[in-house]
């Protein structure tokens, strides 16, 4: 199936015990047994539920992967593969990525002994010097979050299997629509869909894909042992979610377009993050590996001063100041001060998200609108 056909049936399949067309809320902790051990393959609702498996396959057939587990939050999808490694192994890892990682890694994982290395990915040089004996993981995200930088997805893939490594891709600001890392030598997709996939901002939930049964098995072990498992209304509105990923996606990037463009014309604004722009220092690698550039932009004001930007995010009426991206809704944000406020000040200047960086998450209304809203704000 192509992926428009797709995202409206994939893991839809008729209800079996009544024909309903949407997949049931089977909202059940446990199902009743024949004889003990004698079931319908579902035994406990920690392990296995319907709705739930009706979104993984789901999952599986967007990323273009064998395999599709969801879990309670991304940031919970992301805790689940770095339960993977043992003391003493290491990561590396961008550093420019969403806050939550940061904080996931520094001042979780890091008390557990593991070791992260923060390199540069835009340059694979960096990469391959970070890389030692003992790095078992590269956990790329693509693009950025907040400053859209583009990786070589298929150039670390190379090089992290070259050291033994597994290779995770965040996919969330691409989407699966726009972006599909498995194809590119990933071995592990990661999604908060929260963002594009549930994509109406009323659900929070995390995904992993992947191709190999043996990491499949592990991570599942991982999901069950350790619970962090979405309950079946979540999972019923991210499926429902999905049923229109193609034709949202579609709209965020038509959106997206006009709006960095228009920014970038804009004579108070200094700079515009969006990969789309021919000038964007790895626009050739975003062509290749993208299907289009989404919805996500970022940019400074020629006023370096914070309260020019504070000025503009609290002076929006379409935009709503708020964290998050990927629903139907346009969103404006602080990064230094909202999502990426966990990171240490200097070592976020030092990666180029300054004070003055305004996020926005371009959303599918009337695109005039939007205009006419960033214009009245950035004055
Ligand atoms: C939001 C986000 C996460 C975390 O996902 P949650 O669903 O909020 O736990 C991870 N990575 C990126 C790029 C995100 O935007």
């Amino acid at each position: 199936m192509r992926p428009d056909t797709l995202c409206i049936h994939a893991g839809s399949h008729p209800d079996p015990s009544t024909g309903a067309i949407m997949t049931p809320i089977y909202q059940t902790s446990t199902y009743v047994q024949e004889a003990p051990g004698v079931n319908k393959g579902f035994e406990y609702a920690r392990s296995q539920n319907p709705t739930r498996q009706a979104l993984e396959e789901a999952y599986a057939l967007l990323e273009k992967g064998r395999f599709g587990l969801a879990f309670g939050s991304g940031v919970a999808a992301t805790d689940a593969v770095l339960r993977l490694l043992a003391p003493g192994d290491e990561v590396v890892c961008g550093n420019d990525m969403y806050g939550g990682t940061y904080r996931l890694f520094t001042k979780v994982h890091e008390r557990f002994g593991i070791r992260f290395r923060y390199v540069d990915m835009r340059d694979t040089t960096d990469i391959e010097a970070a890389m030692s004996d003992l790095t078992r993981l590269v956990w790329v995200e693509t693009p950025t979050n907040p400053l859209m930088n583009i990786t070589d997805i298929a150039a670390v893939a190379s090089i992290g299997h070259r050291h033994g490594a597994i290779v995770v891709v965040d996919n969330t600001f691409a989407s699966p629509y726009l972006q599909n890392p498995l194809t590119l030598g990933a071995d592990i997709v990661m999604h908060s869909a929260t963002k594009y996939l549930g994509g109406h901002s009323d659900v929070i939930q995390g995904a992993l894909m992947m191709n190999d049964a043996d990491l499949r098995e592990r991570l599942y072990f991982i999901q069950k042992s350790c619970g962090a498992v979405p309950g079946p209304m979540d999972c019923f509105l991210v499926l429902r979610g999905i049923k229109t990923l193609h034709v949202r996606m579609q709209r965020h990037c038509e959106n997206g377009r006009a709006v960095a463009h228009w920014l970038r014309d804009n004579p108070r604004v200094a700079r515009v993050h969006w990969p789309g722009f021919l000038d964007h220092p790895n626009h050739d690698i975003a062509r290749a590996q993208m299907r289009d550039f989404g919805g996500m932009i970022s940019f400074e004001l020629r006023d370096p001063e914070t309260a020019a930007a504070l000025k503009v995010l609290s002076s929006t009426h379409v935009f709503a100041l708020a964290e998050s991206l990927g629903g139907v809704e346009s969103l404006i944000n602080h990064p230094a001060t909202m999502t990426h406020a966990s990171i240490p000040r200097e070592e976020r200047i030092r990666n180029g998200l300054g004070d003055g960086l305004i996020r926005l998450s371009v959303g599918i209304e009337d695109v005039q609108d939007l205009i006419e809203d960033l214009a009245q704000a950035i004055r």
